[in-house]
C-alpha cells in the first residue's frame, strides 16, 4: 500500500509499505477514505521526534470502511463506516472506566513505532487497529465523513480543554492559539455557555474565523491581550486560559493572562525542555492547571 512515512526532519516521503494484516484476534484492518495532519505531526516533522522509526506512517486522524476483523471482534463488521481517536483503547481498565481512554494503560498512538514496535499511522492507504471494538466507533447516521474525521482529536481535544476550563456564563475565557484545536476550544466553550470568549492568535484569517465562531477576537501584534481582558472583567484576569498551541511562549501568556485563583487548560502539545515560569509561581496565583 500507499503512506506517508517519517524519514527525519522535514522529510515525508508518498512510498510503498507493506499490507497491514490482521495479527491479534481483536485487531479489524480499515481502508482509510480520509485522514488529516494534526498539529502534533509537526513536533515530528520539525523536530525530527527522536526514537521514531523511519519509514514509520504518519497521521493519528482518519476515518474509513472495515475491510477485515479477527475472530474476536463482536460489534464490527466488514462494510462499517468508522472513526477513531488517536489511541487505541481496551475499554476496561481504570483509565478507560473513568472516561480517560487516551490514558488507556494498553492503548498505543496510531503513528508512532520506536525500534519496530508500536503502530502505523492512518496517512496510509489501510490501518490496522488494535482492540478495535473498544477502540472504533461507527460514523452515526447524520455525520459526514468530514465530520468525523474532526471527532477524532480536533474537536474531541477542543472540547475536553474547554470542558476542564469549568465555564460558567458570567465568566471571561481566554483562548491562546486560534488553530484547528483553539477554534475548536472556542466552540466548545460557547457550547457550554461562556459568553465572553477572547481568541488570541496574530492571523488575521483565524482571527476572523474565531469572531464568526463567536469569539472577540484580539490580534496579539497589535493588541495587548491582558490589557484588554482585565479592562472587561473588573480588572481582573481570565477566569479560565484556554492554551491550544503548547510552547513557552504561549504557556507565559495563559499564566499572565488568568486571575488568582482561575484555571488553565492545556492541550497544546508542548515539547519545550523547561516550563515558562517556575512551578512556585503556580501557587501564588492560586492556580488550578490542568
Ligand atoms: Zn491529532
Ligand atoms: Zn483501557
Amino acid at each position: 500500500m500507499k503512506a506517508l512515512t517519517f524519514h527525519g526532519k522535514e522529510t515525508i516521503r508518498f512510498e510503498s509499505i507493506p499490507d497491514p494484516g490482521i495479527i491479534l484476534p481483536t485487531d479489524v484492518i480499515v481502508k482509510v477514505t480520509l485522514c488529516a495532519i494534526c498539529g502534533s505531526d509537526l513536533h515530528a516533522y520539525y523536530e525530527h521526534e527522536k526514537g521514531l522509526d523511519h519509514g514509520t506512517a504518519m497521521g493519528h486522524e482518519f476515518v474509513g470502511e472495515v475491510v477485515a476483523v479477527g475472530k474476536d471482534v463482536k460489534t464490527l463488521r466488514i462494510g462499517n463506516h468508522v472513526m477513531s481517536p488517536f489511541t487505541t483503547n481496551c475499554g476496561n481498565c481504570f483509565y478507560c472506566n473513568i472516561g480517560l481512554t487516551c490514558r488507556c494503560i494498553h492503548g498505543q498512538l496510531y503513528g508512532w513505532r520506536e525500534k519496530e514496535k508500536g503502530l502505523q499511522g492512518g496517512q496510509a492507504e489501510f490501518v490496522r487497529v488494535p482492540m478495535a471494538d473498544s477502540t472504533l466507533m461507527e460514523i452515526p447516521e447524520g455525520v459526514t465523513t468530514e465530520e468525523a474525521l474532526f471527532l477524532g482529536d480536533i474537536l474531541s481535544t477542543g472540547f475536553f480543554c474547554a470542558k476542564q476550563a469549568e465555564i460558567k456564563p458570567k465568566n471571561s475565557y481566554a483562548v491562546v492559539g486560534c488553530g484547528p484545536v483553539g477554534l475548536m476550544a472556542i466552540l466548545g466553550a460557547i457550547e457550554y455557555g461562556a459568553e465572553k470568549v477572547y481568541a488570541i492568535d496574530t492571523i488575521p484569517e483565524r482571527l476572523e474565523r474565531a469572531k464568526q465562531f463567536g469569539a472577540i477576537a484580539v490580534n496579539a501584534s497589535a493588541e495587548n491581550p491582558l490589557e484588554i481582558i482585565k479592562a472587561a472583567n473588573e480588572g481582573r484576569g481570565a477566569d479560565a486560559v484556554l492554551e491550544a498551541v503548547g510552547n513557552s511562549a504561549s504557556n507565559k501568556l495563559a499564566y499572565d493572562l488568568v486571575r488568582p485563583g482561575g484555571i488553565i487548560s492545556a492541550v497544546g502539545v508542548c515539547t519545550d525542555q523547561h516550563l515558562a515560569f517556575r512551578l512556585p509561581r503556580l501557587m501564588i496565583k492560586t492556580l488550578l492547571t490542568k
